[in-house]
């Protein structure tokens, strides 16, 4: 479980984040929708530590990670992340790629970790693409390579971040099988999507951001169908 309480995050006089509570519940998928520079970005990139918070708290699991001396590649371990550019090493295989991180923090050697990492890239489908350097697989291979090295540090959390919007729309498809798959094997996952039917589809809980607060949270149905504020009701008319 993660809860974020009273998240304030500024960029000089740019306030990004002003006063975001959020709960993420065990198994549940949460989708942030907003415009472009509404701070879904910004918002996860705090929750796992790679942007530093102004004020506020960061519970995982009750426990306070956001407290400063606490190891921040210890906490990153726990809750991965996937972006939009997939950022594979082009000189490593699929295999290589997802297995760089765990064996340099969990120090174990690449014969003790291949059987679990053949079994996650036989999960999402790519079994027979391991060897395969990143410019001989497809955006979308690439991308599920991407979240396979993210599993592979055995998170309690995932967060992405638009990871379907640089990829070709055929290839969309099934990258979103993944996440569909992640979810239904009781994955805990926050995701900012521009796919409003995947989010309709899938989500838990939507919140819509604006101008770095959530204006509005609640169950797919009542923030699609049934908007109550006057700005998610023009943002969702612009995006759907
Ligand atoms: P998009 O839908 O385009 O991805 P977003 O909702 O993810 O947008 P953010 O990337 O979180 O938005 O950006 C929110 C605001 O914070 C924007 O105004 C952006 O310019 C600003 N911002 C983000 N990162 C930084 C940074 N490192 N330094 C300064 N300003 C930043
Ligand atoms: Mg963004």
């Amino acid at each position: 479980k993660l809860e974020l309480i009273n998240i304030h995050k500024s960029f000089g006089e740019r306030k990004v984040c002003s006063g975001i509570n959020l709960t993420v519940n065990d198994g549940e998928m949460v989708c942030l929708i907003g415009a472009s520079g509404s701070g879904k970005s910004t918002l996860l990139r705090c929750m796992n530590l790679l942007e530093e918070i102004d004020e506020g708290e960061i519970l995982l699991n009750g426990e306070d990670i956001s407290l400063p001396g606490l190891d921040p590649q210890q906490i990153r371990q726990q809750i991965g992340i996937v972006f939009q550019s997939y950022n594979l090493f082009p000189h490593m295989n699929a295999l290589e790629n997802v297995m760089l991180a765990p064996r340099r923090t969990h120090k174990r050697s690449k014969d003790e970790l291949r059987p679990e990492i053949e079994e996650l890239f036989k999960r999402f489908g790519l079994a027979d693409r391991m060897l395969n350097y990143p410019d001989q697989l497809s955006g979308g291979q690439q991308q599920r390579v991407a979240v396979i090295r993210a599993l592979a540090m055995k998170p309690k959390i995932m967060l992405f971040d638009e990871i379907t919007s640089a990829l070709d729309p055929e290839l969309v498809a099934e990258v979103l099988d993944v996440l569909r798959q992640l979810h239904r094997e009781g994955m805990t996952m926050v995701l900012a999507t521009h796919e409003m039917s995947f989010a309709k589809e899938l989500a838990d809980k939507v919140c819509f951001l604006d101008a770095g607060e959530i204006l509005e949270e609640g169950p797919p149905e009542a923030i699609f169908s049934n908007p109550k504020q006057t700005r998610t009701q023009a943002f969702l008319k612009s995006v759907l």
